[in-house]
């Protein structure tokens, strides 16, 4: 993107909104900043509507401070919780049907090579585990095999939460929830091993406990999706609301999950990508 399509004509900069000059004085584009310098350029999400001690709205504002073009990167996301705060990100993003983000964000992509053939613009499709691993997986699997190259990012809560509370596949067997009473009677979609297999050159699991972790690894697969093909990252997001935990507990669950291998950090790399990452993090 040129810097100017934002920046604001002269004569306006009193009235535009304050966060709106912010972004403009202070946010992260083209300045290639990341995770460690969060607290000193306007971010690009801010309040957001999501529940107290929400996983998801960390990861998002991690995954966004993690991007290495957010000037040239456009987001699809989809309904659930997550869709729920893309009003408040400072980024271009589109909201597809729930479980269409791959398919919309095919489209984008290749529309964009087409519209600039010179620039690198960046697409990352995100949602939650109802929309890439239940509703929209056969759209997300396709994507994978046609080897269209952008990012999907999961976020992994483990349940279907903004609609009261029922078991997804990403849910882990013997889950109780609201509308599961009983328990998850099946094993949670191994994922990762699914995007490996159908084609992603870069695959991963990670929770945000971690923040650097995280970044480096968002980091790789949308710098790997821009010339080898499809990458995906899931990440572990706490829902306190429908797993009934305190929200100031969030963090030290996900700790918990990590630590007792209830939830597994993986990352499956393609010989392709593992000699484009040692160039590119040799460069930096
Ligand atoms: S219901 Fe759960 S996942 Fe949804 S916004 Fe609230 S805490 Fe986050």
């Amino acid at each position: 993107m040129n810097n100017k399509i934002y920046e604001i004509s002269p004569g306006f900069e009193e009235i535009m909104p304050k966060d709106y000059r912010d972004l403009v004085n202070d946010g992260p584009f083209g300045k290639k900043l990341g995770v460690k310098d969060l607290g000193t350029f306007k971010e690009l999400l801010e309040e957001h509507p999501l529940c107290a001690g929400c996983g998801l709205a960390l990861s998002k504002r991690l995954i966004l401070a993690s991007l290495p073009s957010p000037e040239n990167t456009v987001i699809v996301g989809t309904t659930g919780c997550s869709s729920l705060s893309f009003a408040q990100v400072a980024i271009h993003n589109i909201h597809s049907i729930f479980g269409n983000q791959n398919a919309v964000a095919t489209g984008l992509k290749r529309a964009l090579e087409i519209r600039f053939p010179d620039k690198t613009k960046d697409v990352v499709a995100m949602g939650g585990d109802g929309a890439i691993g239940d509703i929209g997986l056969g759209m997300v699997m396709h994507s994978w095999f046609r080897g269209e190259k952008f990012t999907t990012i999961m976020f992994d809560n483990e349940a279907y939460a903004n609609t009261g509370g029922q078991e997804s596949g990403m849910s882990q067997k013997g889950a109780v929830l609201n509308m599961a009473p009983t328990g998850k009677k099946y094993a949670k979609l191994p994922m990762p091993e699914i995007a490996r297999d159908a084609g992603c050159v870069y695959s991963a699991s990670v929770t945000p406990a971690r923040p650097k972790r995280l970044e480096k690894m968002v980091r790789r697969a949308v710098i790997l999706a821009r010339k080898l093909g499809p990458t995906y990252i899931q990440i572990y997001c706490p829902c306190p609301t429908n797993y009934k935990f305190k929200p100031s507990e969030s963090l030290k669950r996900t700790r918990d999950m990590e630590k007792s291998g209830a939830y597994q950090i993986k990352e499956y790399i393609s010989p392709a990508a593992e000699e484009l990452i040692k160039k590119f993090e040799e460069v930096k």
